[in-house]
């Protein structure tokens, strides 16, 4: 077996990633802790104002809208109903 060590790996894995405590949900009132995102698509969107999804393109609509108002997807659905399509 040959490990192919420091191939086709660029950009990957070496990511700073950081945990970051939502705002309380303001339906639940109970705050999520989001794991593993992006340390500087974090800050990108924190401090400089970009757009969070470009700044953290990788999480998913819910885990945006935790990090941005900490409500969860669940609790939306339940104060608005479900979504329909
Ligand atoms: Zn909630």
């Amino acid at each position: 077996m040959e490990d192919d060590e420091g191939v086709a790996s660029r950009g990957r894995a070496e990511e700073p990633a950081m945990m970051v405590t939502c705002p309380p949900c303001r339906v639940c009132g109970n705050q999520s802790v989001l794991d593993g995102v992006d340390a500087l698509g974090y800050l990108e969107w924190s401090t400089l104002g970009k757009e969070i999804q470009n700044a953290l393109p990788q999480l998913d609509a819910d885990q945006r809208e935790l990090l941005i108002s900490g409500t969860h997807a669940h609790c939306w659905a339940a104060l608005f109903g479900p979504e329909e399509e």
